[in-house]
């Protein structure tokens, strides 16, 4: 079984209108998942079902095999699945550091010692270790999300979803935070679940899942969504300026290996410009 199995899943906030319908949806450990969709499309719900906050009014959510309908596996699913969401403001709660990556841990119930032992990893994880000691209001965007995103870390998640984590951050605070992201990703591996409408972010994921009006409208890598040009821009969704760039020189006549290109391929291609 997949670490996480959304089996047809449907969800309402007022019983009539589904915003999520029969979404289908495994995620294997380690894998990075982009999931983008225009405004009010659902991601955030789906977010909220992946770690029990909201429950499936019909389908299965089951998270390393522990069914959120379950009400014993709560604490369970709590500890696998942790989210960071936009406003790093609203997930701050202590006036240290260090307090405020402890507060987790300390919610449940893991011993004294080993809470300091999750303190040094996470910070060191997000590379916040000389920050230990200092006053989270007086960190930029990024430091603050770098810390937030250590508290869930403290919790030794399997899986941690980004419900637009960056979407508040400047240029720097963002690629601090996606450093960290694929870092985590790649030597940890943690399986990383990032809800995005920065088309940039998806690129390197291993799968896309684009989200319409509350069902998957298309799943694949990144690769193959945005060779799809014509649906992306149907569904109210951008392309990523690499693909921008990929169809303009197509226009003008270079032959390229792909609709996307990575930053090698991008300076060929311009090099290959008569
Ligand atoms: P997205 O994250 O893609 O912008 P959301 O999951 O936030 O989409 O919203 C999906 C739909 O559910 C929207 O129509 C939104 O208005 C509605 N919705 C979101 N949160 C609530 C809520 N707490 N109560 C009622 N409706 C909600």
């Amino acid at each position: 079984m997949a670490l996480l199995e959304v089996q047809n899943v449907s969800f309402s906030y007022d019983k009539l209108n589904k915003v999520i319908k029969n979404v289908c949806l495994s995620v294997e450990e380690g894998e990075y998942i982009a999931v983008i969709g225009h405004n009010g499309s659902g991601k955030s719900t789906l977010a909220k079902l992946f770690n029990g906050l909201q429950k499936p009014d019909e389908g299965e959510v089951i998270v390393d095999g522990f069914s959120v309908h379950d009400k014993k596996s709560e604490f369970e699913i709590r500890k696998r699945v942790g989210v960071v969401f936009q406003n790093p403001d609203n997930q701050l709660v202590a006036s240290i550091v260090e307090d405020d990556v402890a507060f987790g841990p300390e919610n449940l119930g893991v011993p004294r010692k080993e809470i300091g032992e999750r303190i040094n990893f996470a910070l060191s994880a997000v590379g916040m270790e000389k920050f230990r000691h200092a006053t989270p209001t007086r960190l930029s965007g990024g430091q603050k999300q770098r810390i937030a995103i250590a508290g869930v870390l403290a919790l030794k998640p399997k899986i941690l979803v980004l419900d637009e984590s960056t979407a508040m951050l400047d240029p720097k605070g963002r690629k601090e935070v996606l450093d960290v992201v694929n870092k985590l990703n790649k030597e940890q591996k943690v399986t990383v679940i990032a809800i995005t409408h920065y088309m940039e972010e998806v690129i390197d994921a291993d799968r896309v899942i684009v989200i319409n009006d509350g069902e998957i409208a298309l799943s694949g890598t990144p690769r193959e969504i945005f060779a799809q040009k014509d649906v992306i821009k149907g569904y109210g969704l951008e392309l990523p300026f690499s693909a921008y760039i990929a169809e303009k020189l197509k226009q003008k006549g270079v032959s390229l290996k792909s609709d996307i290109l990575d930053q090698t391929e991008l300076a060929e291609a311009l090099c290959a410009l008569k």
